[in-house]
């Protein structure tokens, strides 16, 4: 199946639009124009989160890297993410399960708490400002039957050893002045400005020894243990590694069937009474469609957003922006009165979902030495930092099977019920 995102039509201004609030007080990495040929042991395509992060992994491990971007580093859908570093995934425990087992499920939900607090500790060790907090989050049922699934969605995340308590209505309202009819409350999760964080990390990985070039990859090509990409210029760089962290589409690849394509919408209000805010000011998301997310950032604003639908087109995008604001405005007031919400900074960004909302991270099995690094869905950013781990891992040469739980060929829900689907047709003809 061909991308439904054209690679000419993904430049930043094709993904985002609107200004995000991150970044006031960082330093740009300098980012210089290539001006010749030249071989390195790992290129790493985008130098948004993904590739920051991958790069910064790969130096310490003692790589060459060279990061490349067409644009400047951050400013595609990293400086549109609301950086809610969680753990818990798009698809709920249960629903993996139902996919793939109550093993393997419950094997990538402890891998994804082991991402972020993996995150943690890299920040918190290196310092990085970046209004990094650790936060606890509450998961909000849409109602009482959602309030059912919930109870026994915890259940099941209690099985499988994870952290969090159910709570019942009666027990939000007083703890947490919310009026649903139930939540998931869980420890292990965080929150950061993800421009800064990027920033930081490329330095980090450039102090190693890292180069970081502007460049259009137009093309890759893997013969022998090389990969040579054109770039746009006609410059040609050789590799042994290639990692492409290029966001949303592959350069002059097909992205795999799993994916798809869909923007959310966003607001960070002014800043705020901090008295007024909920309780831990945690991370709130729910279980609906469309959902609604609320985070509070260092400067005491509410970031919310959701409202997500299949657009992708940029106009027809930015057209929804005004009501999109003006939905989220009203379900943010519904769920905390107490919100002031006059916006001062409102955007929209296309992001890639997949059909099990896991990541696209490995080889390419169409192409040798190249890897993916594509941290989907509303955690992306924990992805793309177990992305870095996982292929600084392969790279040297270990194997683990679980790496199989987000391998690009792998064969998703969507894809299985599709050909169940094809032998039911089959059998029903017969
Ligand atoms: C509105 C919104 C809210 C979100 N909220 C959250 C959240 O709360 N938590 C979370 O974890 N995630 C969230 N996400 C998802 C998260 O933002 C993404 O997973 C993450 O930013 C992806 O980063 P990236 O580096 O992979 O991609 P990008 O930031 O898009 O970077 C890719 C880079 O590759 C470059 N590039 C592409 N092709 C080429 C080429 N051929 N040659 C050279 N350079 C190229 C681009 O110029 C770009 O700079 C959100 C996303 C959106 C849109």
């Amino acid at each position: 199946m061909a991308s439904d995102l054209d690679l000419d039509k993904s430049d930043h201004d094709q993904m985002v639009s609107g200004r995000s609030l991150w970044g006031k007080s960082g330093i740009r990495p300098a980012w210089r124009p290539i001006e010749q040929s030249f071989s390195t042991d790992v290129a790493v395509i985008g130098g948004g989160i993904t590739g920051a992060l991958v790069a910064e992994h790969l130096t310490a491990r003692g790589f060459s890297v060279v990061v490349i971007d067409r644009e400047e580093p951050g400013f595609g859908s990293t400086a549109a993410s609301t950086a809610m570093l969680q753990w818990e995934i798009d698809s709920t425990l249960a629903e993996l399960e139902d996919y793939y087992g109550f093993e393997r499920a419950a094997g990538i939900y402890r891998r994804s708490g082991a991402a972020v607090a993996g995150l943690s500790k890299l920040i918190a060790a290196n310092g990085i400002p970046c209004g990094f907090r650790p936060r606890n989050t509450l998961y909000l049922a849409a109602n009482q039957e959602g309030a059912r699934n919930m109870l026994e969605e915890r259940q099941l995340r209690r099985r499988a050893g994870l952290p969090g308590v159910y709570l019942e209505h009666p027990d939000l309202f007083t703890q947490f002045e919310l009026d649903r009819d139930g939540a998931i409350y869980s420890p292990g999760s965080a929150e950061c400005d993800p421009l800064l964080l990027t920033w930081a990390l490329i330095e980090m990985a450039v102090r190693r020894g890292a180069r970081l070039v502007s460049a259009s990859v137009a093309a890759l090509h893997s013969e022998g243990d090389r990969v040579t990409m054109e770039t746009d210029g006609g410059h040609l760089i050789e590799a042994q590694h290639v990692v492409l962290a290029t966001g949303y589409s592959m350069p002059g690849l097909d992205m795999p069937k799993l994916h798809r394509s869909s923007s959310s919408w966003a607001l960070a209000t002014v800043s705020q009474d901090p008295a007024n805010f909920w309780r831990d000011r945690a991370l709130i998301w729910e279980d609906n469609h469309p959902y609604l997310y609320m985070r509070t950032t260092a400067d005491n604003r509410i970031v919310a957003g959701g409202e997500d639908d299949g657009t992708i087109d940029p106009q027809a995008r930015n057209r929804k922006l005004p009501a999109k604001i003006v939905a989220i405005q009203e379900k943010m007031k519904r769920l905390w009165p107490k919100a002031d919400t006059r916006v001062e900074h409102t955007w929209c960004g296309t992001f890639g979902e997949t059909a099990d909302g896991l990541p696209l991270i490995g080889p390419l099995p169409e192409m040798l030495h190249v890897f993916a690094a594509y941290g989907y869905g509303g955690n992306g950013i924990t992805f793309s930092y177990l992305a870095a781990q996982m292929i600084g891992a392969m790279m040297a040469g270990m194997h683990r099977d679980w790496f199989e739980d987000f391998a690009l060929d792998r064969d998703g829900p969507g894809l299985r019920r599709f050909a169940e689907d094809l032998v039911r047709v089959g059998d029903e003809l017969r």
